[in-house]
């Protein structure tokens, strides 16, 4: 079993009752269980276009690899209807990796600890609300300044 860290992203269509499903669709694939969810959070859209994004992360424990990990997350994307018309285009359903166990892999499919996740108050408010020891009140500080609230 590792414990991995999902990141929920949604801006388009009902995104909180999108978000709240895809929280419990996560804990539902193969050999997954979700440990903890966060309370919903909006986020003015950083470096995305489109309305205000609502976010979660949760932790999960997986028995699944990282790459089918990462699979089972697109196809849950596709299924919520995720399109890609252009990079960063307002979407139905995000879900990033944040981590992975502590591996650390850098490949075009997957990289993980995700290389922006410090960077983004939607991932570090989240996360500190569900796993307050994984992050560090300088990094909360340095994302002051991104609009969130929690929901
Ligand atoms: P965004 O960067 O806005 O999340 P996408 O969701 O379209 O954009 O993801 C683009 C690509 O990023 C995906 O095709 C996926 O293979 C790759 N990727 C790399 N690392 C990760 C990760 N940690 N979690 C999710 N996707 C990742
Ligand atoms: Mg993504």
């Amino acid at each position: 079993m590792v414990q991995v860290c999902v990141a929920f992203g949604a801006n388009l269509g009902d995104a909180q009752a999108t978000v709240l499903q895809a929280i419990q669709d996560v804990g539902a694939l193969a050999t997954t269980k979700l440990h903890k969810a966060s309370s919903l959070y909006a986020s003015a859209p950083q470096m995305a276009s489109g309305p205000e994004f609502v976010n979660a992360v949760a932790i999960y424990e997986t028995d699944l690899p990282p790459l089918e990990l990462l699979d089972a997350l697109q196809n849950l994307e596709n299924i919520f209807g995720r399109e890609r018309p252009f990079p960063n285009a307002p979407r139905t359903l995000d879900l990033d990796i944040i981590f992975y166990g502590d591996v650390a892999l850098d490949t075009p499919r997957l990289k993980v600890p995700h290389p922006l996740w410090r960077e983004r108050a939607f991932v570090l408010k989240p996360l500190a609300e569900i796993c307050p020891d994984l992050v560090r009140t300088q990094w909360l500080e340095q994302v002051s300044g991104q609009d969130i609230y929690r929901l």
